[in-house]
């Protein structure tokens, strides 16, 4: 019987709950959003903490500025392979597909003009200029890009000041670790709050006025969630993605109720270490990384939707338009944020690049929210299936603190 009432399976039957009573009783739903907002907020207020602390950990646990290099360097490569197949993946189902037609023009939602994003302040927006402002407004990438400087320093001072910094940071992750194992219980009530608000709120109805576009972005995930990644992930990382699904499914979830790769990082470091079998060098570094900077969902989506745009407006977009579509899908994907939403605002990137006018997004706004619950659990799904390949190539307890702490991971499964 307990079995039956795993964390793992109330959550399972939580999303539908929240569903049915999303459908047939909508004020109910709408009135209970505070239980969603406080899961939120709970996982929220782990972010900066667990990222500053746990990527400190894995570099200095890595040992070397080498060893971080090697696997960033493998890190970002495997980012790249995978999400430039999820942007073929979804240029290939949406030429097939082929939604969008002129008509569809005069259901758009109006958007004020969106302000546009370029890759040179994209660029410069990774860069804290002020750390301490970075920290307080969450600002991941620009604290990861702090945190791997701190850490790369620490691992050049000597070996006492080196050990009082990890072992500070050591005793941070963990703790920060026992807090999200307790949030994570609270996961089933979280996720019935925050689905059955999204549709009360957005209903239903809206996927089917846009459905030939909803099943092409569907298509396309699924395919590359559940063939595309986990051939890639078999083959260079030698292991069953399919058990390894079913060990850590729960941040997935927790990554479709909240639309959020960010709040789902607490989750998603703490079930891969705790059930998924990865070493801590690996989901402390790769993780945080990932779930910046390596979006398959978004990025397929990306290149959906603007091929939809174009359609809709009666514009051909030919095989070099495909190109531009191609690279700027990826860098959008890279630099849109872990939170809800991101995806859309970054689509003014890709659509100014092939010169469609940027309130078209006001077309796909109305199942943007609905979309984004499937494209952030295929982040995210992405995310764990990276840390787990790419723990193959960590030597565990090769970094200085390994004669001082327990590098063996947090808890045994
Ligand atoms: N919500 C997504 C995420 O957090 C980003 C997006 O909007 O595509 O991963």
């Amino acid at each position: 019987m307990k079995k039956y009432l795993s964390t793992e399976t109330l959550t399972l039957a939580a999303i539908f709950m929240g569903i049915a009573c999303g459908v047939w009783l909508p004020d109910a739903m709408l009135a209970f959003k505070w239980m969603g907002d406080l899961f939120l907020m709970l996982l929220k207020m782990l972010i900066v903490p667990l990222v500053f602390a746990s990527v400190f950990v894995a570099i200095v646990s890595l040992g070397s500025g080498e060893a971080l290099k090697n696997l960033g360097l493998k890190a970002f490569g495997y980012y790249f392979l995978t999400t430039a197949l999820a942007v073929t993946a979804g240029l290939l189902v949406v030429n097939i597909i082929e939604p969008g037609s002129a008509h569809q023009l005069a259901g758009s939602a109006p958007v004020s003009q969106p302000k546009e994003h370029s890759v040179s302040s994209l660029l410069l927006s990774f860069v804290p200029a002020n750390i301490f402002a970075s920290l307080s407004e969450g600002r991941i990438v620009q604290v990861l890009v702090f945190v791997i400087f701190f850490a790369v320093a620490a691992l050049h001072l000597e070996g006492k000041k080196r050990d009082t910094l990890s072992g500070f940071f050591d005793a941070l992750n963990d703790a920060m670790g026992k807090i999200a194992g307790w949030v994570i219980k609270l996961t089933p009530l979280g996720v019935f709050s925050l689905i059955g608000y999204v549709i009360a709120k957005e209903g239903l109805e809206t996927l089917y006025q846009l459905k030939d576009y909803v099943i092409a972005v569907l298509v396309a995930l699924f395919l590359h969630a559940l063939v595309v990644l986990p051939l890639v992930a078999y083959l260079i990382g030698r292991f069953n993605p399919y058990t390894y699904f079913l060990k850590v499914r729960e941040a997935v979830l927790v990554a479709f109720s909240t639309a959020s790769s960010s709040a789902t990082l607490p989750v998603s470091i703490e079930v891969s270490e705790t059930k998924g079998g990865v070493k801590k060098e690996s989901a402390g570094f790769i993780l945080p990384l990932g779930a910046t900077v390596n979006m398959d969902g978004t990025a397929l989506y990306e290149a959906i939707a603007v091929m939809f745009i174009a359609n809709s407006f009666g514009v051909e977009l030919g095989f070099s338009e495909q190109i531009v579509i191609f690279v700027t899908a990826t860098f959008a994907s890279i630099g849109a944020a872990g939170i809800p939403g991101a995806g859309l605002v970054m689509m003014t990137m890709i659509l100014s690049a092939v010169g469609l006018p940027l309130e078209a997004i006001g077309l796909i706004a109305a199942v943007d929210r609905i979309l984004d619950m499937f494209r952030t659990s295929i982040n995210v799904w992405g995310d764990l299936l990276a840390t787990k390949v790419l723990n193959r190539f960590i030597k565990s307890g090769s970094g200085p603190e390994a004669t001082e702490h327990d590098l063996s991971g947090r808890r045994a499964p």
